[in-house]
């Protein structure tokens, strides 16, 4: 079963009559396969899930896509409905708000703040944009209270952020990370690949291609990491990359000395579309 909830108060009313295991899937819809791969993991996991779909203010720079992110309500809960076909005796409740003040009422004067984790990387080059993911997060999760939570390692430092977040204020939720969906290319999947033309989504696959040649040249060995740094070096040549580095899988610090997980982040900017991808590696 499912139901669509567009009212915070809808949604306050529907959790506090909640007895079941809760799953949350926090999206901005738009959905594609890596979401469903999250409502599936999270509806084999829980007895109800409840799906956001909300695009947030709080995490978009000033000069970023907000006002043109796709927006695709409609097709997003037939997409769900389909899922939750193949689950019977569970039931998914979709929040999706109507207006931004539904979620931050006029007047809402709370932020996370995230410090060190959330300063490399995405966030040195989109200042705030993790205090607003932080932020959103923590409010949904206040108002769906979950056991269990869903995020892509797609978005790796988000996930790390909200990781962090959870430890750091003590809340009582299971983060669980899921792999990134690619399409069979290698491309992995994100809203904003549809901002690309046929020629910048071939364009686009520098992307997983050197993340791959990069993890096969690293093959599991630390003391293959040298090879590595050097190939990344020449890749960066290409003006389209707007980082790529090896980084410690738990502190995203660049020392790699004490390592056993790295993971290779990068970035390609295409026109006015930034694209993200990671790969993970355990080395010995
Ligand atoms: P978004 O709607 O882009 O904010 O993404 C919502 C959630 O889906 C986040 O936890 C993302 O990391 C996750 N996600 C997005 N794309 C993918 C993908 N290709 N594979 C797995 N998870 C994804």
């Amino acid at each position: 079963m499912v139901k669509v909830v567009k009212s915070t108060s809808d949604l306050i009313q529907e959790r506090a009559q909640e007895t079941k295991t809760i799953g949350f899937v926090p999206t901005m819809g738009n959905l594609h396969a890596g979401h469903i791969s999250l409502l599936e993991r999270a509806l084999d996991e829980n007895e109800v899930v409840y799906f956001s779909i909300f695009v947030n203010p709080k995490q978009f720079g000033p000069n970023e896509d907000f006002n043109k992110y796709p927006r695709t309500l409609e097709q997003d809960i037939k997409q769900i409905e389909e899922i939750a076909r193949k689950y019977p005796q569970k039931s998914v409740m979709i929040y999706a708000p109507t207006d931004t003040s539904e979620v931050f009422p006029p007047g809402y004067n709370q932020t996370i703040s995230t410090t060190g984790l959330s300063t490399v990387l995405e966030g040195a080059i989109r200042p705030g944009h993790f205090d607003g993911v932080a932020t959103v997060v923590f409010r949904l999760f206040e108002l769906v209270k979950p056991q269990n939570a869903y995020f892509g390692l797609k978005d790796y430092q988000q996930y790390m952020v909200i990781c962090q977040m959870v430890q750091d204020l003590i809340l009582p939720i299971k983060i669980v990370g899921m792999p990134i969906i690619r399409e069979t290319s290698g491309l992995a999947l994100s809203s904003r690949n549809q901002y690309l033309s046929a020629e910048q989504k071939e364009e686009a696959l520098i992307l997983s291609k050197t993340m791959k040649k990069i993890g096969a040249l690293i093959n599991g060995k630390k003391a293959n990491l040298n090879f590595a740094q050097a190939e990344i070096k020449n890749a960066l040549t290409d003006s389209r990359w707007n980082y790529l580095e090896l980084r410690d899988s738990q502190t995203l610090s660049m020392n790699l000395g004490q390592s056993s997980k790295v993971t290779l982040l990068g970035v390609i900017q295409l026109g006015s579309t930034r694209l993200l991808d990671n790969l993970q590696m355990e080395i010995q």
